[in-house]
């Protein structure tokens, strides 16, 4: 698995709180040197069955300039034919042609981050797009891609339920492959964070946000999208492999200003500072560092938490094959409790969060930590 961080975007939204700015021409082309520049130091020949293009926003940059990228990790790394190769874009930043040449390049699923599809709510998030201009990106990138998904966030300033029911019954419309949808998060650093402290923000209330959180689970299975993870919904055959990937423990490579690696015993991260990042790769320095050591029982922890993410839940046996110990012998009481508590269920093989157990999903992993 393979991520590449692209920092730039057209403008800061006011709650983002990811690696992300808006970049001048030259930043992205010295950004992009050193982008690979560190694939040819980092890239060792091994087989990659997904590639993930996030950000920030990929799509800030010129198709030149994906090329590069896409060319010299394929140079570096043996890209399966059949690889999912995903590209995150934002609405206004895409148009027919660039579109084509995504394809062309090899991308085959595009994230779209579409957040809602109420102008007035876009307004207020600092979107660069409007809901016409969402709704005409996601229909021309059905058009080349037979996997889109949608980003959407709920639990908006000023967002009802009435609101939220309409950007649904809109994602039924536009028929996507695949929906994510988070509850907002209010972090420091950002214009919300300020707005929130002064009460100078209309936050729906805590109840509400319950309701719209319900109206999401049950709403989405009725348009045919199944749920497989706490915030992911996907068609059929749909359920991003690259994600799944993270919640099923997978090694990985990420590449660029702040990106996060896992070679299956150490997670490390890159410098996040893009100027530094640039200086450092071009001076031939070092830029990553080591985050954790993942034990033997740090690994364990993980592949409850990060596996219970995902609906399906666990298996005992794969924890049986992974670790050479019974998963009941390390984690039967906190099992059990959560059980009686009507968050866990146990079916023979499987683990799994029951529909509450999903809702409160924090509170469970918490309780993986031995
Ligand atoms: S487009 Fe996405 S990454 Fe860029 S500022 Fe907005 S929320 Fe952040």
């Amino acid at each position: 698995m393979i991520y590449i961080h692209i920092p730039f975007c057209v403008k800061k939204c006011n709650y983002c709180a990811f690696n992300s700015k808006a970049g001048g021409a030259a930043e992205k082309n010295f950004y992009v040197e050193a982008l690979i520049k560190e694939i040819n130091l980092r890239g060792d020949n091994s087989a990659v069955q997904t590639i993930y293009f996030g950000g920030g926003t990929p799509t800030t940059l010129n198709l030149n300039q994906l090329e590069k990228i896409i060319c010299v990790v394929r140079e570096n790394f043996s890209v399966e034919s059949s690889a999912e190769i995903t590209i995150e874009a934002n609405p206004g930043t895409v148009d027919e042609n660039y579109l084509r040449g995504l394809k062309f390049l090899g991308f085959n699923r595009l994230s779209l981050g579409v957040q809602s599809f109420d102008d007035a709510l876009l307004k207020i998030l600092g979107r660069i797009h409007d809901s016409r201009t969402a709704i005409e990106t996601v229909a021309l990138a059905k058009k080349f891609f037979d996997n889109v998904s949608v980003d959407l966030i709920y639990g908006l300033p000023n967002q009802t339920l009435d609101k939220l029911r309409r950007d649904l019954n809109r994602i039924k419309n536009l028929d996507v492959q695949h929906v994510s949808i988070y509850g907002l998060e209010i972090e420091e650093g950002t214009k919300f964070f300020e707005l929130a402290r002064a009460g100078k923000l209309p936050l729906p209330a805590e109840n509400i946000c319950a309701d719209m959180y319900d109206l999401i689970t049950e709403t989405l299975p009725t348009f045919g999208y199944r749920r497989y993870e706490i915030s992911n919904f996907a068609k059929k055959n749909f359920e991003s492999r690259h994600n799944l990937g993270y919640w099923t423990g997978k090694k990985y490579f990420g590449f660029g200003a702040g990106a996060h690696s896992f070679d299956g015993k150490v997670r490390t991260s890159n410098i996040r500072d893009v100027a530094t990042y640039i200086k450092k790769i071009r001076a031939g320095e070092n830029v990553s560092v080591i985050e954790e050591k993942v034990t033997r029982q740090a690994a364990m922890e993980e592949f409850c938490f990060l596996g219970l993410r995902k609906v399906d839940g666990i298996s005992a046996q794969d924890f049986y094959k992974k670790f050479g110990v019974k998963i009941f012998d390390v984690f039967g009481e906190v099992i059990n409790k959560n059980r009686r508590l009507g968050l866990l269920e146990v079916d023979d093989d499987k683990i799994f969060l029951t529909e509450r157990g999903l809702a409160l999903g924090n509170v469970v992993f918490a309780d993986f930590l031995l």
